[in-house]
């Protein structure tokens, strides 16, 4: 079952304009998770729609991967505050709607660290774990994640965009 739309299980409830639920398809066996709404997903419900989602939009488009192909979600549905990174508790109280949306998944790609330490339930250091298939049980088996960069760190970084269009292409093959 999704968050219904007064979900108060954490405090991001209270600044949010609306629970952003995951877009694309969902019997998809592929999902793109990012850490959390920033202001323009609050104002209009949907993942990644605002600047980095304009970027991630571009590199799927490079990298051969339909946006309508894949599931796009976040940890956390509701916005943190001057988008600050979601708390520890935030996230956990929020994980369970997020493991029902990657049930049946195959291929995970975390967009930035944030995201990948929810996932994965461990610190990480980006240069070790970029774009390596890693294994993780997600409560329903193994599903192979891949950690990447957020799109918003792609800006002047052309590593970062390099490193996530690649990661995009090797979700491109899982489907
Ligand atoms: S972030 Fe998740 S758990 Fe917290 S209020 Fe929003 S929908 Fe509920």
């Amino acid at each position: 079952m999704p968050p219904d739309e007064g979900c108060r299980r954490c405090r991001l409830c209270e600044g949010r304009t609306t629970i952003v639920l995951p877009s694309g398809d969902r019997r998809s066996p592929v999902a793109l998770v990012g850490e959390a709404p920033g202001e323009q997903e609050d104002l209009r419900g949907e993942p990644f729609v605002g600047r980095a989602g304009r970027t991630l939009d571009r590199l799927m488009a490079e990298a051969g991967l339909e946006r309508g192909a894949v599931l796009i979600t976040n940890t956390v549905k509701c916005r943190p505050p001057g988008n600050r990174r979601p708390k520890a508790d935030e996230m956990a109280a929020c994980r369970p709607f997020l493991l029902e949306e990657l049930a049946g998944k195959t291929f995970v790609l975390a967009l930035g660290l944030s995201a990948a330490e929810d996932l994965l339930g461990r610190r990480m250091v980006m240069k070790e774990v970029c774009n390596r298939p890693l294994q993780a049980d997600l409560g329903q088996g193994t599903v192979t994640v891949m950690v990447t960069y957020h799109p918003s760190a792609c800006v002047y970084r052309p590593f970062a965009k390099d490193a996530l269009r690649e990661a995009l292409r090797t979700a491109a093959s899982y489907l």
